[in-house]
């Protein structure tokens, strides 16, 4: 496992979440990875051990891994943003929103060369699909001139939803479903209609 971190990320002054970050949480997991995960941006347990979705949302991830045969180290794990904002407000710091993809996302993503890039939930989505609406994304592709990238609900939000295992569950892991199949495959679209089970 690998976090292609420099020293400059991890002293990152570069917007206001630098006064109230524990630690700079990097991208995660196999620098060779076909498929990157984005999400938002840390949490309490991310700010505290350094590592993206580790935490109860992260662990909900693991599950949707697991449902299409994936580990996290089998996949790139990244946020939009990487410091944790306080209270996890991350609509309160669009000075974090704004700076922080370009210094340290996009060039992370051009070192691992994912084959599909998987935006999840509205802050990852909006960096691909401008403006978009959270509820639209799991129906998303666009292909850029470096990698496929594809949206899907963001873990937090199925666990929000609670229980078990809910369709927001189920739409995760028919959107990962997706990227493998766009790997798998060589192909660089897919519509949704063709992956139901
Ligand atoms: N943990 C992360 O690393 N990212 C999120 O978006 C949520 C929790």
């Amino acid at each position: 496992m690998t976090c292609l971190s420099t020293a400059e990320m991890l002293s990152c002054t570069a917007c206001s979440l630098h006064t109230s970050r524990n630690l700079v949480v990097p991208g995660h997991g196999n620098p060779d990875a076909d498929i990157a995960f984005v999400a938002e941006a840390p949490g309490f347990d991310e700010d505290m051990h350094g590592e993206p979705l580790i935490g109860p949302a992260g662990r909900r991830f693991d599950r949707h891994l697991a449902a299409v045969g994936l580990r996290r180290e089998d996949c790139w794990l990244d946020n939009a943003v990487h410091c944790r904002p306080p209270d996890n407000r991350l609509r309160d710091y669009p000075d974090a929103q704004m700076r922080c993809p370009g210094l340290w996302l996009f060039p992370v993503l051009q070192q691992v060369k994912p084959k599909v890039v998987v935006a999840m939930g509205r802050t990852a989505g909006s960096l691909w699909f401008p403006g978009i609406d959270a509820h639209g994304l799991s129906e998303l592709a666009r292909y850029t001139a470096e990698y496929t990238v594809i949206g899907a609900l963001h873990p937090s939000y199925a666990l929000r939803l609670g229980g078990e295992w809910n369709d927001a569950d189920d739409s995760i892991v028919a959107s990962i479903r997706r990227a493998r199949a766009l790997v798998d495959e060589g192909v660089t679209w897919l519509p949704t209609s063709t992956l139901q089970a």
